[in-house]
């Protein structure tokens, strides 16, 4: 791959300094989080010298383009409120990078300057794509950040029809990822041919979630959780001692639960079939796009990644949807401290060796 000359992978992917986690289901999570709040505030009345209780604190607001949901833990309300705003305002903050939403955000000048020569970025911006590039070496080519044109041609939920092979043909060089340059050393990047564009949508809000964590943590959280859908990082414990309680998804029944995990410390996300998609003769279209066909990627319903930090589990759960439940687990079991729940096409639910014991199946929810 040609961009290999601009980039050095010195870094473990997995050995990451920035931690970051991700999951999708939160309703149990939420259940759990009002359990573990009350039962600490009975515990807290009988000491005979009760030390402060900690105090759970859960917004949500609407960033990315999505519902985020932050719980922190601290050792009182105003701490707690303090560390939910940190991690919005980084949040924002990252948008304004990101955002391919938002004109005039680093990556939007990037895509505006595609075919005309190499643009500034900001060391930040850097390493998201950095990363994003890592995990396409790791997938097989399955991540790509340069998928956007094609997504557009689809675009599963305003047009919901299927393109010919034509319109994909025409502006497949448009996703080749040996036509981005990343130049570190002089913090530049280019983007060699006019319509293409970088898009982190499959690894972003894993970046975002990492580092909501951590300005979470500076500001004095103890736990906590940063959810962006079901991009979510957990640190810490609860008050009473447990691990952040979390359910994965059942990919073919709306509202249930196909199992569930318990983390610490850790990210999870979820890929899925069941977002975005519309349905011709019994054939579901949906919006994670094989990057060597530009068809929809065929092999999985879902896949659930839990990692270290949130960007490794967000741009791997995209990736090894890509490469299928085979070659996925195979890449997946050679990565220290990365798990993964895959739903394989005919609705088989595969366990990876990292995650297994740790994985409750959901016997109600379970099942095609
Ligand atoms: P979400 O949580 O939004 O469903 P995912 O992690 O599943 O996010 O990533 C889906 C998004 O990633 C799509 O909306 C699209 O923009 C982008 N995408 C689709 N296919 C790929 C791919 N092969 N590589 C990288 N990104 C992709
Ligand atoms: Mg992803």
């Amino acid at each position: 791959m040609e961009c290999d000359k601009f980039i050095r992978f010195s870094e473990s992917l997995c050995a990451t300094d920035r931690k970051r986690v991700h999951t999708k289901p939160v309703r149990l999570f939420s259940a759990m989080i009002a359990l573990a709040g009350s039962l600490w505030a009975f515990g807290g009345c009988a000491g005979p010298t009760p030390s402060p209780a900690p105090v759970i604190v859960k917004r949500t607001q609407m960033q990315m383009g999505t519902l985020v949901t932050i719980t922190a833990v601290a050792s009182d309300r105003q701490a707690a409120q303090e560390a939910t705003s940190a991690g919005f305002q980084e949040i924002h903050r990252l948008e304004g990078l990101l955002s391919t939403w938002i004109k005039d955000s680093e990556l939007s000048r990037l895509n505006a300057a595609a075919g005309t020569g190499a643009v500034p970025i900001s060391p930040e911006t850097m390493q998201v794509l950095e990363d994003s590039v890592k995990i396409s070496m790791l997938t097989g080519g399955g991540f790509n950040i340069l998928i956007g044109p094609a997504v557009d041609v689809w675009s599963v939920l305003d047009r919901q029809q299927i393109p010919s092979e034509a319109e994909l043909a025409a502006i497949r060089s448009l996703t080749d990822l040996g036509s981005l340059y990343l130049d570190k050393k002089h913090g530049a990047v280019k983007l060699n041919k006019t319509g293409m564009r970088v898009d982190v949508g499959g690894i972003g809000k894993g970046y975002a979630a990492d580092m909501a964590v951590a300005a979470m943590r500076n500001a004095g959280a103890t736990a906590g959780v940063v959810a962006l859908s079901g991009d979510i990082k957990t640190f810490g414990l609860l008050p009473d001692g447990q691990t952040f309680p979390f359910g994965i998804r059942h990919p073919r029944r709306e509202g249930a639960i196909l199992a569930f995990i318990d983390l610490q410390d850790e990210a999870i996300s979820t890929a899925g079939d069941y977002e975005r998609f519309f349905e011709r003769d019994g054939v579901r279209y949906h919006h994670i796009l094989d990057p060597a066909t530009l068809q929809p990627a065929r092999d999985c319903q879902s896949v659930t990644v839990v990692a270290p930090d949130g960007v490794t589990a967000d741009g791997l759960d995209t990736g090894i949807f890509v490469m299928g439940r085979e070659r996925g687990m195979a890449l997946i079991e050679q990565l220290p401290g990365v798990g993964a729940v895959i739903v394989d096409r005919d609705g088989k639910v595969w366990v990876s060796s990292y995650l297994r014991g740790r994985v409750r199946m959901n016997e109600e929810g379970a099942g095609q």
